[in-house]
């Protein structure tokens, strides 16, 4: 396990995550996308304990950044700094300038925001071979790009459902950026809201570490 300076958010923190480095496909796993969404940050951190503990078990390059948007899970606020919703900034096609209710502030251009752009430097430098971005909401896995092996893992485990549309428009957020623009497959993984930490540690990480398991065993097809 190696630490790595990810980034640095809009007020100069630095984005910490962790990299377990082998030759093989390289897995992104983020939480506290939304600072407000703690429950990933906790599944984040769980996960990092368990692959610490069971010696970095698979052949896969995966780096996990349990606290993406620093300055939000430090204020406990969905956006970041500049109150911009870094789920609605990232630069795809279908980005918008005007959001559809103020939680969803794009900011003031694509790809505006500090974290962002530690983001997509990285996609563009390390091209994962798959991507978890871990929110909490209704519990549901949101599927973009070719995941559904992947996810029918992590329903079985968690009995969560998954979908392929959130109901609701989402310009400028990670499922479109990668999965649907650049073929990464991406799971939005809603994580229950409101669920304690206990009940975050026993169910999350677990799953997670069986689709890793997964998708080790499985590298050489895809
Ligand atoms: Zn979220």
């Amino acid at each position: 396990m190696m630490p790595i300076l990810f980034g640095r958010t809009t007020q100069n923190l630095p984005i910490w995550g962790n990299s377990f480095l082998h030759q093989g496909p390289s897995i992104l796993i983020l939480g506290g996308v939304h600072g407000d969404e703690t429950e990933g940050v906790i599944a984040c951190l769980e996960l990092q304990k368990l692959l610490f503990e069971k010696k970095d078990p698979f052949k896969l390059n995966i780096t996990i950044v349990p606290a993406f948007n620093q300055d939000g899970v430090l204020a406990g606020t969905r956006h970041n700094a500049n109150g911009v919703d870094l789920n609605r900034n990232l630069p795809t096609k279908d980005w918008e300038g005007t959001a559809h209710q103020k939680k969803y502030q794009p900011g003031p251009s694509p790809n505006s925001e500090s974290e962002n752009q530690a983001l997509v430097q990285w996609i563009e430098t390390h091209h994962p071979h798959f991507i978890f971005s871990l929110h909490s909401w209704k519990p549901t896995l949101n599927l973009n790009g070719e995941c559904d092996e992947v996810a029918k893992i992590l329903m079985k485990k968690t009995g969560y459902e998954s979908n392929r549309d959130m109901g609701y428009p989402t310009p400028g957020c990670l499922g479109t950026y990668t999965g649907h623009e650049r073929n990464i497959p991406t799971i939005t993984y809603e994580i229950e809201r409101g669920s304690s930490t206990q009940d975050i540690v026993n169910l999350h990480p677990p799953a997670l570490m069986e689709a890793l398991s997964f998708l080790e065993k499985n590298q050489n097809e895809s």
